[in-house]
């Protein structure tokens, strides 16, 4: 069993079996994971009120071996969690990869989470941190050069009369 202390942001958190829940966290020290939280459902836990999407934590997690993470506590500074900053949040869940750390990244995160302020530029910044480089990029279905949307998905961009031939849900794609 190995055990970690490291900074992190709750991305999303999912319930797993009765009482139990699995937290996507971005860490400091070991980019996106996910991690198993035990009873976070009893209304007792200690652990619930800080691992909400949004908060921004330090945490202890432990590595069993073949078991996956756990997180064993947490305790979170207080954030404004906006429906602008939860929808940047799954934005950077379905971009990030598992398990590969990139301080830049995190630095970015925590920025922004303490200024809570989220715009078309965080997101074209941040789709150039993680290696996409929208200045250059043009639409994947006309090849304009005006591009004005970004799918995190299926890393696609899309100028704005394309983006409007096609039907997405809300947190599919974001204006860049
Ligand atoms: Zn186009």
């Amino acid at each position: 069993m190995v055990e970690h202390y490291t900074k992190a942001v709750v991305l999303a958190r999912d319930p797993r079996g009765e009482l139990d829940a699995a937290i996507t966290l971005y860490t400091k020290d070991f980019g996106k994971v996910i991690a198993k939280a035990k009873s976070i459902r009893r209304f007792t836990s200690k652990l619930s009120g800080h691992l909400t999407p949004g908060s921004l934590t330090k945490i202890r997690i432990v590595e069993r071996n073949g078991a996956g993470h756990q997180v064993v506590d947490a305790l979170s500074t207080r954030v404004e969690v906006t429906e602008d900053l939860l929808r940047f949040l799954s934005f950077i869940n379905q971009l990030a990869p598992v398990n590969m750390p990139d301080l830049q990244l995190w630095h970015e995160l925590e920025a922004i989470l303490e200024n809570s302020l989220v715009d078309k530029v965080t997101y074209r910044r941040i789709i150039g941190v993680l290696g996409y480089d929208a200045d250059e990029a043009t639409c994947n279905n006309c090849n304009s050069k005006k591009i004005a949307y970004f799918a995190p998905r299926d890393i696609m961009f899309l100028c704005d009369s394309c983006f409007k031939g096609f039907s997405f849900k809300t947190n599919e794609i974001f204006s860049i």
